[in-house]
């Protein structure tokens, strides 16, 4: 027989950003449907793996300001369920001191009188030893930052959603969304309806709206996730206090690299190339473009001499970013979240390579969007109109 139910909300796609949603919409006593394609928890979309980098260094100041919350409700899940999500080890953020991005690192965290350490050639090796900074890079290191623990992280916000009577139906993929002002899903279980739907899909986003036939400027990336072996164990270890680390760009590319201590596979250090290339979240290992591990290999022998220089395990992930198409310009890394009357109190939302931190503020925003209430936060940064004029004449 298959699924029927009423709601006050269904939030598709039970990621990190769909995850805080749900939990938040239950905290306001909403009867919320987290609706989820696969068996939870699976490794196929954008929040899974052990660790992910919380940090306050940003090049632009709404970030950094968002941030400052988001660290009170990652602080407050941990409280409410007796877990810990969190451990500082601080960011080393890196990169050419004249160049635009490094100083605009420096200056949004000095600006917003963030808790920082600046590094000099004469003492950088005493603060972090085994990383060598290149002539003419500046180095400072954002105190508060550190390592979050993404899997664990997930597990608990679900919980949480469940104690408060949510309900999460996973291996259910929604086939189909009926816009109206009441939104009737269906998927392959059941049909339900709400009078408010989030839909929180990640890399399926395009897939899932074209039942609406609303398609946003997004673009879908596959991220080789590489760990490279310490030569001598426990060198570079979140036990040594070793920091979380970002380059803002070098000598192999102008594109962020960015990595964090060994930690969840013990005598491994995870370091990603922030890019990656095109794919179908179907499809995700089709893509076998192994270009950011051969710049990544470059960057470790250039910087990091305690690690061999080729991965020892290389895992998949996906970032989903947001296009500036018709431009041809490079992908906009923005968070991006908009209200999308088409869909009749729904909203569409999706976000990039560095939104996981963000999950508690985000699930808190789109809460109160699906609730009709005034955004407790400035979301102009994100609307979709500001960077696509295709998207804006289907609003
Ligand atoms: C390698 C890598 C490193 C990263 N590092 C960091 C970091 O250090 N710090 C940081 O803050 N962020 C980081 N991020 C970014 C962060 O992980 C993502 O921004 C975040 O996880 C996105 O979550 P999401 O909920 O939007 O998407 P997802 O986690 O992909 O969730 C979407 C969900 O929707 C489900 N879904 C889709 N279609 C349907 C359907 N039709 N029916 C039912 N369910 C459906 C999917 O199965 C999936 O579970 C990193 C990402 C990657 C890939």
């Amino acid at each position: 027989m298959s699924a029927e139910g009423e709601y006050d909300c269904i939030v598709i796609g039970a990621g990190v950003q769909g995850s805080f949603t749900a939990y938040q919409l239950a905290k306001k006593n909403q009867k919320t449907l987290l609706l989820e394609q696969f068996l939870l928890p699976h490794s196929r979309g954008s929040s899974h793996g052990q660790t992910r980098i919380i940090r306050k260094a940003y090049d632009q100041d709404f970030y950094t300001h968002m941030m400052e919350e988001c660290y009170e409700l990652w602080a407050q899940l941990e409280r409410e369920a007796g877990v810990k999500l969190y451990r500082q080890t601080g960011l080393l953020v890196m990169g050419p001191e004249n160049s635009e991005s490094y100083q605009l690192f420096k200056v949004t965290l000095q600006k917003n009188k963030t808790p920082m350490v600046v590094l000099t050639h004469d003492n950088f090796s005493q603060h972090i030893p085994n990383v060598k900074l290149a002539p003419g890079d500046g180095a400072f290191v954002d105190i508060s930052a550190g390592v979050l623990y993404a899997d664990r992280a997930l597990r608990t916000v679900q919980g949480q959603f469940q104690k408060l009577g949510g309900v999460i139906r996973d291996k259910e993929t929604v086939t189909n969304i009926k816009p109206g002002p009441v939104v009737t899903v269906s998927t392959s279980a059941g049909v339900y309806r709400a009078k408010s739907l989030v839909i929180t899909a990640g890399p399926w986003t395009n897939k899932l709206l074209a039942h609406t036939g609303l398609q946003l400027p997004l673009e879908v990336v596959k991220i080789n996730v590489c760990y490279w072996k310490e030569k001598a164990p426990g060198s570079y270890s979140v036990k040594r206090r070793f920091p979380c680390f970002l380059l803002t760009e070098g000598e192999e590319s102008k594109e962020h690299i960015y990595g964090l201590p060994s930690n969840e596979y013990p005598g491994l250090v995870k370091i990603c190339y922030h890019m990656g290339s095109e794919t179908d979240p179907d499809q995700r290992d089709k893509q076998t473009d192994k270009s950011d591990i051969e710049i990544l290999g470059q960057f470790v022998t250039r910087c990091f001499p305690g690690l061999v220089p080729e991965p020892a395990v290389v895992e998949s992930c996906m970032y989903t970013w947001s296009l500036r198409r018709p431009l041809k310009q490079p992908p906009i890394v923005h968070i991006m979240n908009d209200y999308q009357p088409y869909l009749s109190q729904s909203e569409a939302r999706t976000n990039c390579g560095h939104g996981f931190k963000f999950g508690p503020v985000i699930g808190k925003l789109l809460c109160e969007l699906s609730l009709g209430e005034m955004p407790s936060n400035d979301l102009s940064p994100f609307r979709i109109r500001r960077f696509h004029t295709k998207t804006k004449s289907a609003l």
